[in-house]
């Protein structure tokens, strides 16, 4: 191995090869803390050309690649294994808006810009960059495009896969494909970036993309609602989809076990309980105040429990932060068995109402910490109880999944809407998913990696 590393240190310089423990801590282990690997090293390659050459150098030497963008995963996506022989490839250094085309919409940048980086180029051409998650800070597009990133703004613009106009991907052989024109149609045979959008990275390294750009609006309004049941919420979800179509751009949901653990966590900070809130958005190239009516006007008609309409951008981004902060909450509540789950948005109360019953009657005293974007059909839906005699909470997770994923499954949903299978869900996605679907990524992936020498050991 110290002729491999010190060819990658002769290509990409040694200040941008990490081997001291204490400098690849931090890609070492994954943002719940649940999985921790041991790299051979880490590698920060400065252009396309240098990691198509560390691709190779890889291939020659027969070591593996974990691709690594903000370390966000919440499944051990982007871990190493602990065998000390993986190599994890960041693109931290890679990080340039190429081209800003506003009159085409679209935006070509570099793998490694974070996503509020990507963001906030846009805002500065007067156009927006729409996806938006808790974790924009740290999470960087080549991960956003490798995990199929959703967040709370898909109902009107749709994942990370509606999002991308092209891509420009090193592939396991070193050979770099450069696909990355800004175009909105193409006939010229099969969509070649939508293979590797989701592959988490299994496929090749994604080094640049081109992405889709909206108009900046000019106008928002958001609330906070509380109602009685999912039923409503769903019922809500429709009507206010039947009044405001395309202007309804978020429409998230916070179960009341979720409120107890964001009162436990951040006392005085919720306006008020409910057995359901819905946190709601509109937004249009208009003004405030005449959408803030519109909005105003259409809850009129309707007998929610009680509501709060943001009448500042100070006020809008305090509810807000009540939605971003659950995960990090969650953290420091304790563990909990996660689920990234989604249904048709017809079918979450039977969902919510089933499952929830089949995990009381299992565990009695669970707490079942359900948010999340609801006008997508996808819930976090996170279960935690104290054991008795203090056994790992972990030990029940697969008998937990199964009726969790069997309710799913019958509803027509899926087990991972938007974090991906990382190393926290292959067996499941064996278990569930078809297995022609799965023999066809298989193909593909023993066509493009036959030495599965991209991210190993993960669910491919
Ligand atoms: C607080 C919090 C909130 C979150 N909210 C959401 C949410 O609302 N919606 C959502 O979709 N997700 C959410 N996530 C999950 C996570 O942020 C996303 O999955 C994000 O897209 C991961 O990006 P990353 O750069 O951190 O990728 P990483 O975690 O570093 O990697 C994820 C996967 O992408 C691969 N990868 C990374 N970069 C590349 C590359 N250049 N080429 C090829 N493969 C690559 C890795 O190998 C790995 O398989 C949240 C996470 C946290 C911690």
């Amino acid at each position: 191995m110290r002729d491999f590393l010190q060819a990658v240190a002769a290509l990409i310089g040694p200040a941008h090869l990490l081997t001291d423990a204490a400098d690849t801590a931090p890609y070492t282990l994954d943002w719940r803390r649940r999985y921790q690997g041991l790299p051979l090293a880490v590698a920060l390659p400065g252009s396309t050309a240098e990691a198509a050459e560390l691709v190779k150098l890889c291939r020659r030497h027969q070591v593996a690649i974990v691709p690594q963008g903000g370390n966000t995963s919440t499944c051990g996506a982007a871990t190493p294994d602990a065998s000390g022989r993986q190599l994890v490839v960041t693109m931290r250094r890679l990080r340039a808006v190429r081209r800003l085309d506003a009159d085409n919409n679209a935006i070509t940048v570099e793998a490694g810009a974070t996503l509020r980086e990507v963001q906030l180029a846009a805002e500065q051409a007067g156009r927006l960059f729409p996806l938006s998650l808790a974790s924009e800070g740290s999470c960087q597009i080549g991960g956003n495009l490798s995990t199929n990133a959703g967040g709370v703004a898909v109902l009107r613009y749709g994942t990370m896969r509606e999002l991308t106009l092209g891509l420009e991907v090193v592939l396991p052989d070193g050979r770099v494909l450069d696909a990355l024109a800004g175009l909105r149609k193409d006939t010229t045979g099969l969509d070649l970036k939508q293979w590797f959008i989701g592959a988490e990275g299994q496929l090749g390294l994604i080094t640049a993309a081109t992405l889709k750009l909206f108009p900046l609006p000019s106008a928002r309004a958001t609330a906070l609602i509380g109602v009685d049941d999912i039923e409503t919420a769903i019922r809500w979800l429709n009507g206010l989809r039947q009044r405001f179509d395309n202007r309804l751009t978020a429409f998230e949901v916070i179960e009341a076990d979720c409120q107890q653990a964001i009162a436990r966590h951040r006392p005085g900070q919720l306006p008020f309980t409910a057995p359901w809130l819905l946190l709601i958005e509109l937004s249009d190239g208009g003004d405030d105040a005449a959408l803030n009516e519109a909005l105003l006007d259409w809850l009129a008609g309707q007998t929610p429990r009680d509501g709060v309409v943001a009448q500042s951008e100070a006020e809008r981004r305090k509810l807000w932060l009540l939605r971003e902060e659950i995960s990090e909450i969650q953290k420091q509540d304790g563990p909990s068995i996660k689920h990234d789950i989604a249904v048709p948005t017809s079918a979450l109360p039977q969902l919510v109402r089933d499952c929830g019953a089949a995990l009381r009657q299992a565990y009695p005293g669970v707490r079942i910490v359900a948010f999340g974007h609801a006008g997508d059909g996808n819930l976090h839906y996170n279960i935690s109880y104290t054991r008795p005699g203090n056994v790992d909470l972990f030990d029940d997770e697969p008998a937990v999944n199964a009726i969790v994923y069997d309710h799913v499954y019958r509803l027509g949903g899926t087990l991972a809407a938007e974090h991906g299978i990382g190393q926290l869900k292959p067996q499941w996605l064996e278990r569930y998913k078809d297995p022609l679907a799965l023999e066809l990524m298989r193909t593909l992936k023993a066509a493009l990696d036959p030495e599965r020498l991209m991210n190993p050991g993960k669910w491919l």
